[in-house]
């Protein structure tokens, strides 16, 4: 797929979904695999609760974030100055692992005549999280349906994250962020728009703030 493309809709023709019973099942398969036992007390309520689990994790994929900011956005007079939402929480899983990958978010766009309460912002980055990912996509996803539904003169994105697929496993190289960023119109063609970003988002915290 390509990165730039927008996620499909809820009713495009991905495979049909299992019931609860076979996706409890799945559990019960690698509960084996791992080496234990499902039928033994401490895990015979676990594959339930692992599917529940998978409820939240992966709560994206019956939202439409395109939908969700296109009916948020309110027309401005004129405020045309730029918005930066820091240290916004992420929580994701890896597509490759399906474990981890915690991290902050900064959002930033330039407004041209509309506007969107903060939240949505956070709640644009929150539906592509709760679905399987790669941190770079991500990244993508957030900045691109940003630009395409608010129209902004530009729009930044950077992620923070550590993957627990490296830091739990593998080469465990522990303390390890990666960052990315998307940067689109006057971030990307315009040096000291993309440096007031920057500044903003390294800049110190207000105690209290930290997290
Ligand atoms: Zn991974």
């Amino acid at each position: 797929m390509n990165i730039l493309t927008p996620p499909p809709a809820a009713t495009d023709d991905r495979p049909a979904r299992p019931t609860r019973e076979e996706a409890e099942a799945a559990v019960r398969t690698l509960l084996r695999w791992a080496g234990d036992d499902p039928a033994r007390e401490g895990l015979v309520d676990t594959p339930a609760r692992v599917v529940r689990s998978y409820d939240e994790f992966f709560a994206g994929y019956a939202e439409d974030p395109v939908e969700m900011l296109a009916r948020s956005f309110e027309e401005t007079d004129g405020y045309d100055e730029m918005v930066v939402l820091r240290d916004i929480r992420l929580e994701s899983h890896c597509e490759h692992h399906m474990v981890p990958i915690i991290g902050r978010a900064h959002i930033a766009y330039l407004p041209e005549g509309r506007v969107v309460g903060i939240s949505k912002l956070a709640r644009v980055l929150e539906i592509y999280s709760k679905r399987l990912q790669i941190q770079e996509k991500l990244t993508a996803q957030v900045a691109n349906t940003i630009q395409d539904v608010l129209k902004p003169k530009g729009v930044a994105v950077m992620i923070e994250a550590s993957h627990q697929c490296m830091t739990t496993r593998g080469v465990h190289k522990a303390g390890v962020a990666m960052v990315t960023s998307r940067m689109l119109g006057a971030f990307r063609d315009n040096p000291s728009t993309r440096r007031e970003f920057l500044a903003i988002v390294g800049a110190p915290r207000a105690g209290g703030l930290e997290g």
